[in-house]
């Protein structure tokens, strides 16, 4: 029988350089390819991030080589079977007559306007995303400029936005991204002494650009930037963005581009007030399927004011150590959680195990391999993470990590550091971490 997968796989051996194929596609397999839509399952994030990135167009065009005219190419992690991929989508690749390929969204697809929570903190930024929503296209509100402290929902809302478009309107060209990656793709064009960046982005609908403070120094990028954003801006093209501060007080950004920034609407949200924070709680609790009483989520509402993600963790945290007693949710329970809210409770509930297991599985390598020593990237990089969060999240001493690695406790002391030192420039590891966190405590 003619096997689809094989006979793209020999077209890929022939377009891609050898390394890459061994690395990129050798591994992968063909998962659904049914009406239009193709399904292709891959090993780990690693290799996921740099199919969406760099090699989709090599795959759009083995496939077509073999007949096949996908309208739409997925990618997933693991091994799944037709039924469970409903919910798989993270990526698009629409082909028209002219071969539009269209890149990765880039938006997950948790983030919706249905599980937001509006209160007095959020309630003027909320109402900005619906007017985008109603109103596409009017200029007041272009670009919308929604800034904030971390963990308060800046991202799920610009999310929201994207996610709500699309669904209105399933043609949009809606493009979500953090600003490492424009900064990272911007480099990447320079190094290969590519010219006409700001086109890759001109010609999208909707482009929504995520931690915009962290473009402050990078003088180039912001230039670019700017190019960028004024020929979306030319053509109709609603901008989107973030960050932890209003751009009058992102140091380091040139002049002409705070303007641009300035020139729509800038909003903040803020921490949430106590009201607020119980229906956060009250909401989460209740799509968790979990029975939390009333004074419970009021008790973590009082005691928790930093931001919201602080107060899921902690939800989920209480949940977990629940589940482990045996008990139902309660305010015995919780007070020893809460009032030493830090590692001290967390050592009771997670072993190193736990976290190396699913640390691990998260990035869907073994549990030998985490722990082997094997030094290929995609595992090391696991690995690190692995020893990064038994220091910071249980407080274990190096040696301590090191015997869990049967390691020299220098090689512990090196990875977390590098980890660390890496957290402040790449944003998808400090995406991977925080999901990770979530992961550990649910
Ligand atoms: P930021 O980007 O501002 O750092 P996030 O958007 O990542 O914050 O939000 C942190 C966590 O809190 C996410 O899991 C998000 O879904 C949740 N969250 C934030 N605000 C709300 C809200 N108003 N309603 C429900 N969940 C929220
Ligand atoms: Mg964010």
């Amino acid at each position: 029988m003619f096997d689809l997968w094989q006979s793209v796989l020999s077209t890929l051996e022939q377009s891609v350089p050898t390394a890459s194929f061994d690395v990129f596609f050798k591994h992968n397999s063909l998962s659904q390819n049914r009406d239009g839509r193709i399904v292709i399952s891959v090993p780990n994030i690693f290799i996921k991030k740099n199919l969406e990135g760099k090699y989709h167009k090599y795959l759009l065009e083995a496939f077509k080589k073999n007949g096949i005219d996908p309208e739409i190419i997925e990618f997933i992690i693991g091994n799944k079977k037709d039924e469970n991929l409903k919910s798989a989508r993270t990526m698009t690749i629409k082909d028209t007559p002219d071969i539009i390929i269209r890149p990765a969204t880039g938006l997950n697809e948790r983030y919706r306007f249905s599980n937001f929570i509006v209160g007095s903190n959020n309630d003027l930024a909320h109402s900005a995303c619906e007017h985008i929503l109603e109103n596409f296209g009017d200029t007041r509100y272009n670009p919308l400029f929604i800034y904030g402290g971390v963990g308060l929902g800046k991202t799920h809302l610009i999310q929201a936005v994207g996610n709500s478009l699309l669904e209105k309107t399933p043609t949009l060209r809606v493009s979500y991204i953090t600003v490492e990656t424009f900064y990272r793709e911007f480099v990447d064009f320079m190094r290969k002494k590519l010219s006409g960046f700001s086109d890759k982005y001109r010609d999208l609908d909707v482009l929504i650009i995520d931690d915009m403070q962290f473009i402050s120094g990078k003088e180039k990028s912001q230039e670019e930037f700017f190019h960028t954003f004024n020929a979306l801006y030319q053509n109709g093209g609603q901008i989107i963005l973030s960050a932890d501060r209003h751009p009058s007080e992102i140091a380091g950004l040139t002049d002409r581009l705070r303007t641009r920034f300035e020139q729509g609407l800038s909003i903040d949200i803020q921490m949430p007030d106590f009201e607020t924070r119980c229906a956060i709680l009250e909401a989460k609790s209740s799509f968790a399927g979990v029975d939390v009483p009333r004074e419970v989520i009021e008790y973590l509402a009082d005691n928790i004011k930093t931001n919201i993600r602080e107060l899921e963790g902690a939800l989920n945290k209480m949940v977990a150590y629940c589940e482990m007693r045996g008990t139902k949710p309660n305010i015995n329970d919780l007070m020893p959680i809460i009032s030493n809210k830090n590692k001290k409770t967390r050592r009771q509930v997670m072993s190193p195990k736990v976290i190396i297991e699913k640390t691990a599985k998260y990035y869907s390598i073994t549990l030998t391999e985490i722990c082997g020593k094997n030094r290929s990237k995609n595992i090391v990089g696991p690995r690190q993470v692995a020893m990064y969060l038994l220091r910071h999240e249980l407080d274990l001493s190096f040696p301590k990590i090191a015997s869990e690695f049967e390691r020299d406790w220098t090689t512990v002391i090196h990875a977390v550091h590098k980890i660390e030192k890496n957290l402040s420039v790449d944003f998808s590891l400090r995406d991977q971490i925080s999901q990770l966190r979530e992961q550990i405590y649910v």
